[in-house]
């Protein structure tokens, strides 16, 4: 009887052990830890609000330049990107790390269209309108996450949210033979309207150029372009994720944590 008593303590104590284990290699896997300062920055530092502040404040300096300036027969526009420009989705960013809502994911989130309007996006957007310069929503979000985006950025009081100013995925998104590629839906805004600014969070938003990160992360072609910066392109800060990180996992998807680890320790740089 003794021996039975003792077993079972035994066998309590140890599935209770491997379930903490579990629940500890949970929250504290590379992903969770990776976001846990990305998103804590994004969503509490004055810094990002700056940031996001100064970049829209110099949108619109250049928006009146371009008016100002206009001689052209087109109708002026500003392409902008959604995820991390105009809305903020951090906290489904949180939701990886705590894995409260691992199972539904990305597009449960954006089913719900309650993303908020990131600092100065709404005045901006609303600015331009005034100045009649229209905006076009140029996503990767997919097609089936159309009718939400749209109704997302109409609660949130966007200008020009209607089908025929939003561009996602599948929309001519195929001129590079990259899907991800937003060239092909620029180049179909260009046909009727002349594009004076595009702002984005990941350099992918603004040309293609920037698309090949192979070499030097691709800060080879930011070097050659950096006049463009605060000029036509406006960049807002995203840490959480993007293009920037492929070349940091040498372009591969199926790492395992340690191997992650292990890549972007040896890339870390001492002088
Ligand atoms: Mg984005």
């Amino acid at each position: 009887m003794k021996s039975k008593i003792f077993y079972s303590i035994i066998i309590s104590v140890l599935f209770t052990s491997c379930r903490s284990i579990q629940k500890t290699e949970l929250s504290s896997g590379f992903q969770q830890d990776k976001l846990l300062v990305s998103v804590s920055w994004y969503q509490h530092a004055g810094e990002m609000e700056a940031l996001y502040y100064q970049g829209f404040n110099i949108a619109r300096l250049r928006l009146d330049e371009s008016v100002t300036a206009n001689t052209n027969n087109k109708p002026l526009a500003v392409v902008v990107d959604i995820d991390e420009t105009m809305l903020n989705n951090s906290p489904f960013e949180t939701t990886l790390i705590t894995n409260e809502d691992k199972l539904s994911g990305w597009y449960n989130w954006t089913s719900k269209a309650k993303a908020k309007a990131l600092p100065g996006a709404l005045e901006f957007a609303k600015y331009a309108q005034e100045k009649h310069v229209e905006i076009f929503y140029i996503t990767n979000r997919d097609d089936n996450e159309r009718a939400s985006t749209l109704k997302n950025l109409e609660t949130e009081g966007f200008p020009f949210a209607t089908d025929d100013h939003l561009f996602t995925k599948s929309d001519l998104s195929y001129s590079t033979g990259n899907t991800s590629s937003k060239e092909g839906r620029r180049t179909k805004v260009s046909e009727k309207h002349e594009i004076i600014l595009l702002i984005g969070d990941n350099l992918n938003d603004f040309s293609e150029i920037f698309e090949d990160r192979k070499i030097n992360d691709g800060k080879e072609a930011v070097d050659k372009n950096r006049e463009m910066f605060g000029k036509k392109f406006i960049i807002l800060p995203n840490p959480m994720y993007g293009a920037w990180e492929k070349p940091l996992y040498e372009y591969r998807d199926s790492l395992t944590d340690n191997e992650k680890t292990r890549l972007l320790k040896s890339k870390l740089k001492t002088e």
